[in-house]
């Protein structure tokens, strides 16, 4: 098991005796530490890098309260900090789903849980705000994740567009908006194709459809326990197609939650959700508390 970053700054500052204040180079020992922790956590080595300046700057001269000892002071500034760049400007949970039927666009590599969050997040809509929900899946080169999407669809209850054989997505999205508005739909998602990697023709593709249908938000779906690779598929979606969120899924894995600080520090994209499991109602809002508790262990 990982050692937690209390137990490990009590060592750096058990020969610091309410000094009075925080030195410079009690800092840096303690940073040391930090930075082991961080990259234990799986966050990328320059946003640690760069974190940890923050948190020195921030450390350095504080006076040291008589209440906590060096280390317990030390362990919340980082906390504060963590908190800081894991809160988006976005409200976790919550979609830009005004003004029926919205479109939410779910983009993401094949593999990453896209499919099984565009429903459970269907599922959510539906239980939690009571919206009618339409769901059609685009990925015409594979028939079976067309039929996956129309499984979950009966599961939970959400109507799934009708499959079309020899449909292209741009026609799929357009005859999508169409029942969406002819059935009173109050949102309609469209699960994009998705691939192994990131290729000219998925991204194009995804832009395609982007345009014919405006998505109120466009989410992408990355597998939480990739760590740096998360970061660097949300970058190259962001640069190409524009994402309002982002859902971090295998969050009930054994990884400590770094790619949460990582893609924050590095796409500045907020984390709506976190997916915590295969079953459809395992999905939460994304709480920065909660992964920051992981993260310092
Ligand atoms: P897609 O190719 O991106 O559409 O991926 P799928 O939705 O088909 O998901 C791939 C696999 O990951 C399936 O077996 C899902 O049940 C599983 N999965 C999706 N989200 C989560 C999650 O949050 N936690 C866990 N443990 N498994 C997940």
């Amino acid at each position: 098991m990982f050692e937690n970053l209390s137990d490990r700054l009590s060592g750096v500052f058990d020969r610091l005796t309410k000094q009075g204040a925080l030195s410079a180079d009690d800092v840096k020992a303690a940073m040391r530490e930090v930075r082991v922790a961080l990259l234990e956590a799986d966050v990328s080595l320059p946003v640690a890098r760069e974190f940890i300046k923050a948190v020195e700057s921030k450390a350095t001269g504080q006076a040291v309260t008589k209440s906590v000892t060096p280390g317990q002071q030390v362990v919340k500034i980082v906390h504060d900090e963590l908190i800081h760049v894991l809160k988006g400007d976005a409200e976790p949970g919550a979609l830009k789903i005004s003004s029926p039927p919205a479109p939410i666009l779910m983009v993401g590599l094949q593999g990453g849980g896209k499919t099984t969050t565009t429903a459970k997040i269907a599922k959510r809509l539906k239980e939690r705000e009571g919206k009618k929900v339409l769901m059609a899946s685009l990925d015409v080169n594979r028939p079976a994740a067309m039929e996956q999407l129309a499984i979950l669809g009966t599961q939970i209850g959400v109507d799934t567009l009708p499959i079309v054989k020899g449909e292209d997505p741009v026609a799929i999205a357009k005859r999508a908006k169409t029942q969406a508005s002819l059935g009173g739909y109050d949102v309609y998602m469209l699960d994009t194709a998705g691939r192994l990697h990131i290729d000219q023709e998925l991204i194009a593709q995804a832009a395609a459809v982007r345009d014919v249908a405006n998505p109120r938000e466009t989410l992408l779906v990355v597998d939480g326990l990739t760590g740096q690779d998360a970061v660097n598929v949300a970058t190259e979606f962001d640069d190409k197609i524009g994402v309002t969120g982002v859902v971090l899924t295998r969050m009930d894995g054994d990884g400590r939650g770094g790619a949460a600080l990582s893609m924050r520090a590095v796409t500045g994209k907020p984390i709506r959700f976190v997916g915590l499991g295969e079953k459809l109602d395992a999905l939460e809002s994304f709480d920065p508390e909660r992964i920051a508790g992981r993260i310092l262990g």
